[in-house]
């Protein structure tokens, strides 16, 4: 049999679904090694061997680098400088080359407009002056981000008057920045893309997203969303998977206007929480198709096969501890915990997927979740 050992940086739950999809394929991947600070992270909890160590610990990650065949991450936040010299150690997808694009939004972004990949208007910002001056073609309100380390919307700040400039920049104390004209959406969709080393491409069909507090909290697929709009988003995702170059499984979020334009938001260089449904509604997982990317082997079938819901099970507010989940039972509806030992208010500690094999619609599907949200809920112990 094939030694093929992958390393991933980052064993949080998108580690732990790469190993659990890993595991499935032994013919192809021997053994995975994950990098992850905190102890029987949740990767080590499925079989995955752990370094115990910061993502950005140089000498941490030349470690894995050593240890194995195939070095991939589920974080985008790695240091691409170091990953670049671990690089002669392994072989790294998706290259730290794109990965250090991807990981400055202001790059990405200029990166995506000079290959005519449509994205919203958005300048660089140097000083208060600077930011003063060119807020005025954007008009208001605009969107003040944070270039790096930003997630989940905390590195954003909405411009809405000029009396907000100073407040705004002071919010960012010390970080690069961008400013972006504000889309006025319809709705937040996105496209998992895949691609392999030999150049192949494939998109899983469009689905629509629903955030709370800037944090994903439900998934549909697929996006309700006419044909054209979901023909010229997958068209958009094809076009960044050519010009990317980079090999394995994308989450590109992207808005719908009200014009039904598609402009892209951002870019997640791996697998992504809006492509958790694949793990029932479709014949290849998100997580089993970026494996397939990177070892080169051909990608695997994207039809969503039933129309099915995603919902995140995220910790309540006002509350940090031990809990349990509910024992719920209801046709079609799979359960996926983290092993998180402790909640914390809004942190994701596993997702929940109603598969509608009857093709009852996605009415049906929003009435179902929303009938059972209380139930999908920890419970403090
Ligand atoms: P980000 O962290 O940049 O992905 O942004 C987090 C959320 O902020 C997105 O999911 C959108 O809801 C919103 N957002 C980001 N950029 C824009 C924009 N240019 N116009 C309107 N809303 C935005």
């Amino acid at each position: 049999m094939l030694e093929r050992i992958l390393g991933i940086i980052g064993g949080g739950q998108l580690g732990m679904m790469l190993t659990e999809a890993a595991k499935k394929m032994p013919e192809h991947i021997s053994d995975v090694i994950v990098l992850d600070p905190t102890p029987n992270c949740s990767a080590a909890q499925v079989g995955a061997k752990q370094i115990v160590g910061d993502f950005k610990d140089k000498n941490a990650i030349l470690e894995l680098a050593s240890k194995v065949d195939i070095l991939t991450y589920e974080i985008e936040s790695g240091d691409s400088a170091v990953l670049k010299i671990a690089e002669s150690k392994t072989t790294i997808n998706p290259s730290p080359e794109t990965l250090r694009i991807i990981q400055d939004k202001f790059l990405q972004k200029s990166f995506l407009k000079d290959n005519s990949i449509p994205v919203t208007d958005f300048v660089e910002i140097k000083s208060f002056d600077d930011l003063r001056k060119k807020i005025i073609h954007f008009g208001y309100p605009a969107l003040l981000k944070a270039r790096r380390d930003a997630y989940d919307g905390r590195g954003n700040f909405k411009i809405k008057s000029e009396n907000d400039l100073e407040q705004a920049l002071n919010y960012f104390s010390d970080k690069t920045l961008m400013l972006e004209k504000f889309v006025d959406f319809k709705m937040e969709v996105s496209v998992i893309a895949a691609r392999n080393t030999k150049g192949q491409i494939a998109t899983y069909p469009i689905v629509e997203n629903i955030h709370e507090n800037n944090i994903l909290k439900m998934t549909i697929a697929p996006a309700r969303v006419t044909k054209e709009v979901s023909h010229e988003a997958e068209k958009i995702a094809k076009k960044t998977m050519q010009v990317l170059h980079g090999a394995g499984v994308f989450g590109i979020e992207m808005f719908v206007t009200r014009q039904d334009q598609i402009l892209i938001n951002e870019i997640a260089p791996r697998v992504h929480n809006s492509g958790h449904h694949t793990l029932q509604s479709s014949k290849i997982s998100q997580f089993e198709q970026h494996l397939r990317a990177i070892i080169g082997l051909d990608l695997g079938d994207t039809t969503l096969i039933h129309p099915t819901i995603m919902y995140n099970i995220l910790g309540p507010d006002n509350f940090q501890g031990k809990y349990k989940m509910p024992d719920i039972k209801f046709d079609n509806l799979y359960l996926k915990m983290y092993g998180k030992e402790e909640s914390k208010p809004q942190r994701k500690l596993g997702h929940a997927n109603l598969v509608d094999v009857n093709d009852a619609g996605i009415n049906w599907l929003l009435e179902s979740i929303n009938s059972l949200k209380d139930k999908i809920k920890p419970i403090p112990t």
